[in-house]
């Protein structure tokens, strides 16, 4: 499955890293589940690896429910 639910709305792995960067990426792989809940609100988290730019790799994660997000970006 490529696409998910997001606060409401259907995201493309490109549309959800960007949601998670606040900018357009280059590339992004399919969604996943990740194995956590959101600090935030208890609601279910999703992974997605991207990258924003052509030397640049990140993990982000998003809740399906809350605004809260991270990456693993140092
Ligand atoms: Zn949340």
């Amino acid at each position: 499955m490529e696409n998910r639910v997001v606060q409401g709305r259907m995201v493309t792995p490109a549309a959800l890293a960007e949601l998670i960067e606040g900018a357009d990426v280059m590339d992004a792989e399919p969604i996943e589940d990740a194995d956590r809940d959101c600090p935030d609100c208890g609601g279910d988290v999703l992974e997605v690896g991207y990258m924003p730019s052509i030397t640049t790799f990140v993990t982000g994660r998003k809740c399906q429910e809350c605004d809260w997000s991270e990456t693993d970006r140092e």
